[in-house]
């Protein structure tokens, strides 16, 4: 197992600290082929897939107990579903499944001081884990995030830093505190755990796949609808199936379905374009957005991402804020309170199933990624 970098393919150790090749690729995690035979059972948590998750040698889990989250039947739009309630975590977002695994990374690196830029979910998650671990946490901010996410960063100890403006200048904001853009991480600087550049959240968020796949029973379904926005559910979720797929558990992939909003999908025009440089990175239209979680107008895995729905054979869809609103709205009367972000996917059911994008019959996933409790 170890780092590698997508642009230069370049790799490197899994104790090196870097979060960016320096060549200014992106990092990625080596794919591991998953063996059923090395799972630790005696673990409630996502960590008895600890022997696939690839992190430094010898580091010790930060956990709070995370994942295995239920896994339940319903309808949507007349569709059977399976919901998988992400936004059971104990920050309350599925961003636990990063967090945990980034932290841990962190702290097997010797790492006292991190930093996070975040739309709010991942800042939580963050700063839940990094006070677990007596890790030091910085998280910047854009202007529009809601009062109560801020209040559990706070709750938390992070030290929250406020940028003005957009979601994209607190991202700048915090690049200039660990040094700048290149990737290596002098000791005297805080540690980057950018969710969307450190490859090492995405080591945690493939165990979304393995869950799916132990709760159906041992097989994979036929469509996942995810919310999208850096695309660290979606990259995921494909790496986990993938890897499920190579080490001949499953036996077939499932269709991936990237769900962005109308008022933000770059992933969307990058997809319908030939060419994902093409991408218009145009600010969103909503200020604030509605599903703000998934409002990324630049995410720097956006190519990542393009690439993964084409081999996969993937497909994107977008849903307009008041399709959200009324998804939103119906899972609250099924007993299920999400914020707007999560019901995202959930509103996508009925444009899929027009597209032909799933079919009846087919065993259909969509996580709920984060809950209503917080989003203000
Ligand atoms: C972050 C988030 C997403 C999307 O995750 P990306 O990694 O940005 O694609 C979806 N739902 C919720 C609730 C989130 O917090
Ligand atoms: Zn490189």
């Amino acid at each position: 197992m170890s780092l590698y970098c997508l642009a230069c393919r370049q790799s490197y150790s899994l104790s090196e600290p870097l979060w960016r090749c320096p060549c200014g690729g992106l990092l990625d995690l080596s794919e591991v082929a998953f063996d059923r035979t090395r799972l630790e059972p005696g673990q409630a948590s996502l960590w008895r897939y600890r022997p696939a998750l690839p992190l430094a040698e010898g580091a010790v889990p930060v956990s709070l107990g995370e994942g295995n989250t239920p896994l339940v039947q319903d309808t949507l739009a007349g569709v059977p579903v399976y919901l998988k309630l992400e936004f059971l975590f104990p920050s309350g977002s599925y961003k636990d499944r990063g967090a945990t695994t980034l932290v841990t990374q962190a702290r097997a690196l010797g790492r006292s001081h991190v930093v996070e830029d975040s739309s709010g979910n991942a800042g939580a998650a963050l700063a839940a884990y990094c006070s677990r671990a007596g890790i030091a946490c910085d998280i910047y901010v854009p202007a529009s995030v809601p009062a109560a996410k801020l209040a559990q960063i706070a709750s938390y100890g992070a030290r929250i830093v406020r940028v003005p403006g957009s979601r994209e200048e607190a991202a700048r904001a915090a690049l200039e505190a660990v040094g700048g853009p290149h990737g290596t991480l002098p000791p005297d600087r805080p540690y980057y755990a950018s969710h969307s550049w450190n490859p090492f959240f995405l080591a945690g968020t493939k165990t979304f796949a393995y869950e799916v796949w132990e709760q159906l029973g041992g097989r994979a379904p036929e469509a996942v609808l995810l919310p999208t926005g850096n695309g660290t559910l979606l990259l995921g979720a494909a790496r986990g199936f993938r890897e499920l797929y190579v080490g001949g558990v499953i036996t077939h992939l499932p269709r991936l379905i990237a769900v962005q909003s109308a008022a933000c999908a770059p992933v969307f025009e990058a997809f319908q374009a030939d060419e994902p440089k093409t991408a218009n990175r145009k600010p969103p239209t909503a200020n604030p957005p509605l599903a703000s979680g998934i409002a990324i107008a630049a995410p720097v895995r956006l190519a990542q991402m393009v690439e993964t729905l084409r081999r996969e054979g993937g497909a994107v869809v977008t849903v307009a804020d008041a399709d959200i609103r009324a998804a939103q709205a119906a899972l609250a009367r099924r007993g299920l309170y999400v914020e707007p972000t999560g019901a995202a996917a959930a509103a996508a059911v009925q444009p899929a199933r027009e597209r032909g994008l799933i079919e009846p019959g087919q065993t259909v996933v969509i996580p709920l990624t984060g809950s209503g409790l917080k989003s203000g």
